[in-house]
């Protein structure tokens, strides 16, 4: 069976591309079989991020009826497979729901890594239906955590469970929620601490996953914690 988890938060920044790409590349290394869906419709940049080229079909022209949704999917020279996204036209109506998009991959695929746009808007609830599990990524401040107790809500109107809180860009307590506060905020656990981290800039310069270029810094080793809690 396929399993689905998407990576979540209602607020832009907080990490969820970074999140995503990471995830599948560990996974992937592991020898799973993994697909990455670049469900930002609306703003999608997990091409960017890994530096791919212009594609002839994404997953924009499966929701437009256009193509099958196996043409949209690529290999990724790190061992994952990808779908990504291509330009939205505002307020556009897809003639497939990503839910359908969805189905055509199960059995596919081992884990399909969905990442999602900033907002509570349709194209998030639809993939948050779409959704066994549901991945929050908040970082150690007020606004996002009170984004990330939105972005629970909604997952878990639709049937998604939450195994856990994602905490990106953690400065080692200082001048930020502590992860006892997020936790008792959000009634959730914090399944993964990802710190802050220089490199990451350098990863986004080189368009890899930070845990390829720079595989023992601290956020690639909280990335890896995180990949083995969800193995
Ligand atoms: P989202 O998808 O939630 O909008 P991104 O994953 O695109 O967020 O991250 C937003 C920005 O923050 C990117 O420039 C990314 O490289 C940077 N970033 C994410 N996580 C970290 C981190 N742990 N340390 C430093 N920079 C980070
Ligand atoms: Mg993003």
């Amino acid at each position: 069976m396929t399993k689905f988890i998407v990576i979540a938060s209602a607020k832009g920044g907080a990490g969820k591309t970074t999140t995503a790409i990471n995830l599948a590349a560990l996974f992937g290394a592991m020898g799973k079989n993994i697909t990455l869906i670049d469900a930002d419709l609306t703003a999608p940049n997990i091409s960017a991020y890994l530096g791919l080229p212009d594609v002839p079909v994404t997953l924009h022209d499966v929701l437009r009826g256009k193509n099958r949704t196996s043409e949209a999917i690529y290999l990724h020279p790190s061992g994952f497979k990808i779908m990504p996204a291509g330009a939205s036209m505002l307020n556009e109506d897809f003639k497939k729901p990503f839910s359908s998009v969805a189905l055509d991959i199960v059995g596919k695929t081992e884990l399909a890594i969905i990442d999602s746009s900033a907002t509570l808007g349709r194209e998030t609830l639809d993939a948050l239906r779409s959704a066994d599990e549901t991945i929050v990524v908040a970082n150690p401040e007020m606004p996002s955590v009170l984004d990330a107790k939105r972005t629970i809500e909604a997952a878990e109107d639709s049937g998604s469970i939450i195994p856990g809180i994602v905490v990106n860009r953690a400065r080692n307590g200082k001048n930020e929620i502590s992860i006892s506060e997020i936790k008792s905020m959000l009634q959730k656990p914090v399944i993964g601490i990802i710190p802050e981290d220089k490199s990451m800039r350098l990863s986004l310069l080189m368009k890899q996953p930070i845990v390829h270029t720079h595989p023992n810094s601290p956020a690639s080793k909280g990335f890896k914690e995180l990949a083995n809690m969800l193995k």
